[in-house]
């Protein structure tokens, strides 16, 4: 199987860094703390103007990027599914104009961590289209993402889709959410077993 892996919220812990990196610059602005807890980080969770958090988000955000942690045993889970014959292609929306290598970021970081894959492909993160479009192209069996609507055309191209949880996803009922590595794994071996009978 051909398995499609976003990095940012599904290898990497990018929500939970972005969400520190935005207490502590809001201590520094007006020290507001967190006006609305429902919406993702950069958009109207702090009292921030425009000006304040695009200046803060474009300035800090390849530092931030670099500075990410793997999520727990991702690595392990993604040798083993290697090991088992699957392909693993990593593509993620990093080519949006907000760094300066993203390819040369992303090998160094999945490199870090002992991460191994087969390819890597970097769409641009503001195109819900591209992803569903690359995942056709390569011909992936399964997408794995945090993003909605990047999942929906993914799921409405026939590719299945899952989402990873995050606290701003919740909303979404209709695509297969999971949670982990271990639940990831697990329903990719359980989807192998069902082709195969
Ligand atoms: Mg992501």
């Amino acid at each position: 199987m051909k398995i499609g892996v976003d990095i940012d919220n599904v290898l990497s812990n990018f929500n939970e860094i972005l969400l520190e990196e935005f207490l502590n610059h809001d201590k520094k602005l007006r020290n507001t703390g967190i006006i609305n807890n429902d919406v993702y980080i950069t958009r109207g969770m702090f009292d921030w103007s425009e000006e304040e958090l695009d200046e803060f988000y474009y300035n800090n955000i390849e530092r931030i990027a670099k500075s990410l942690n793997v999520l727990e045993n991702a690595p392990e889970y993604i040798r083993k599914l290697k090991e088992e014959g699957n392909e693993i292609y990593i593509i993620s929306g990093r080519d949006n104009g907000e760094y300066s290598d993203p390819y040369k970021m992303t090998f160094d970081w999945l490199n870090k961590y002992n991460i191994v894959y087969d390819k890597v492909i970097l769409t641009n993160a503001y195109n819900s289209l591209e992803k569903a479009k690359i995942c056709l192209e390569n011909d992936i069996d399964i997408m794995i993402d945090d993003s909605i609507r990047i999942l929906i055309e993914v799921d409405n191209s026939g590719i299945t889709a899952l989402l990873m949880d995050t606290p701003y996803n919740r909303q979404e009922n209709d695509l297969k959410r999971v949670h982990n590595w271990k639940e990831i794994y697990e329903f990719i071996t359980s989807l192998k077993n069902k082709k195969i009978i």
